[in-house]
């Protein structure tokens, strides 16, 4: 059995273009353009390495922020880049039947299933896999943030040797990073780890902060997000529905608003969303008093964005609004 590190780099397309307004018969976070895989054998030895360019079929036109954070040229996929089926047929045959693959963050082998659901091939051979940050946390400091590649390796006092943000680069320093842990018992104790995760904190918490909680298993974003402001939209202080007013986008899968109970007056909401192994959406909600900082944020904010705000009767779309699953 071999552990087989996995990193991949993905193209989205630029928010408002033809390509962003595709219908794809399964939807994919990111079409895959870049694969980089190092092989850790069974007694923890760094072995050989496997790179693949992927040629986009969806979004064909390369996202000028995917390219300047990966390096990666249009004419170079057009050039080098070999079909998504002959990519994933050499990557599984260079994996080898035994294998248990480890990636750094949560999103590579959810994106690598959507694309091999995408392109009607098997995913069945890609479904032992962990979060290595997660074996990390639980055999360094033991906390439960999600740490960036960058301050792993700091952290083992491992030199970048490889460039940043290449799938077979990133792929490389994560294997190095792997190499030091003790997979075996990370594997064993996994659960427990992304429990602690799930349950942990992620970052310092402002002031101000009255209640969180986790919610599980919803299909997918919109799902979790109009659950978050409607049913699950509960006043700390009575528990009856709040009324939420909007949801603004934030980095890192996070979102706010201000919401109201008719008695006790407004909330500000704070959620961050991740995804479940399984593939469905998990919610964290945190609940701030409207006096707090974080709520004034909110008040910023919105006062900010107001002038382009949708006014009754126009339908103008906004880029910080969650973008429609479909149209
Ligand atoms: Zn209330």
């Amino acid at each position: 059995m071999d552990y087989i590190v996995l990193d991949m780099e993905w193209n989205q397309p630029w928010p408002g273009s033809p390509s962003a307004r595709k219908v794809l018969p399964v939807q994919i976070r990111g079409e895959i353009i870049q694969i980089g895989a190092v092989r850790i054998t069974e007694d923890r030895h760094v072995a050989d390495e496997f790179q693949v360019l992927i040629k986009p079929k969806y979004y064909r036109r390369l996202n000028r922020r995917v390219s300047k954070l990966t390096g990666i040229k249009e004419s170079r996929l057009r050039e080098e880049g070999v079909s998504m089926e002959e990519a994933m047929a050499a990557f599984r045959a260079w994996c080898g039947e035994d294998v248990i693959f480890l990636t750094w963050g949560f999103d590579d082998i959810t994106i690598l299933r959507e694309n091999l659901m995408l392109y009607g091939l098997d995913d069945s051979w890609v479904s032992r896999w962990y979060n290595a940050q997660m074996i990390f946390n639980a055999q360094t400091d033991g906390s439960s943030a999600q740490k960036s590649l960058k301050t792993a390796m700091e952290m083992f006092e491992i030199e970048a040797t490889r460039p940043a943000h290449d799938a077979l680069g990133d792929a490389y320093h994560t294997a190095l990073i792997c190499a030091r842990l003790d997979l075996r018992r990370g594997a064993m104790e996994y659960e427990e780890a992304v429990k602690s995760h799930v349950n942990g904190f992620h970052g310092a918490e402002l002031p101000g902060c009255i209640c969180r909680k986790v919610f599980y298993d919803y299909a997918d974003k919109r799902a979790a997000l109009g659950a978050m402001s409607g049913e699950e939209n509960q006043c700390p202080t009575c528990g009856r529905q709040m009324l939420g007013s909007r949801w603004f986008a934030q980095p890192g899968h996070r979102y706010m608003d201000l919401a109201t109970c008719p008695e006790h007056g407004k909330f500000l909401i704070r959620v961050r969303l991740s995804d479940q192994p399984d593939g469905k959406v998990r919610v964290s909600r945190l609940t701030y008093e409207a006096t707090s900082e974080a709520a004034q944020a909110y008040a910023r904010r919105v006062e900010k964005a107001e002038p382009e705000a949708p006014r009754s009767g126009t339908r103008r779309r906004r880029r910080s609004r969650l973008p429609k699953k479909e149209e």
